[in-house]
């Protein structure tokens, strides 16, 4: 736990957020800043900064569960499609320190992504 990320401080319970899943290895929350009807991040509960960090880490069968995690949230959210986003570094638009899966779902989706 890194006392200074906001995410591992959620994950602790000691900053509030609308947990919509849990399990072992990851916590799904609503996105405070929502950018579809139904935006989740599902968020590994071991602090790694990226996601190349998290896949060097974590064991296969951990980063398999969050991406499951992931697919069942956006299939209920809409079975007709959904999207799901990791951001990587300055460039790859992140902005929070910590790995965590995007499910966007409840619109279409453009490509490219902006
Ligand atoms: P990134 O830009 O790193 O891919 O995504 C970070 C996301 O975390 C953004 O969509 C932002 O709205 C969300 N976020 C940042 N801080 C908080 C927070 O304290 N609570 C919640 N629920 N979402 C957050
Ligand atoms: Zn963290």
């Amino acid at each position: 736990m890194n006392q200074q990320c906001i995410f591992c401080r959620i994950v602790a319970g000691e900053v509030p957020a609308e947990i919509v899943g849990q399990s072992d290895g990851a916590i799904a929350i609503r996105d405070r800043n929502p950018q579809a009807p139904s935006h989740i991040l599902v968020i590994p509960r071991r602090h790694a900064a990226t996601l190349a960090e998290y896949v060097g880490q974590a064991k296969p069968e951990e980063v398999g569960s969050a991406f499951s995690m992931a697919s069942k949230l956006g299939r209920d959210a809409n079975p007709a499609g959904y999207r799901v986003v990791v951001n990587e570094g300055r460039d790859g638009g992140q902005t929070v320190d910590h790995v965590h899966i995007h499910v966007l779902a409840g619109r279409p989706m453009h490509w490219p992504p902006g």
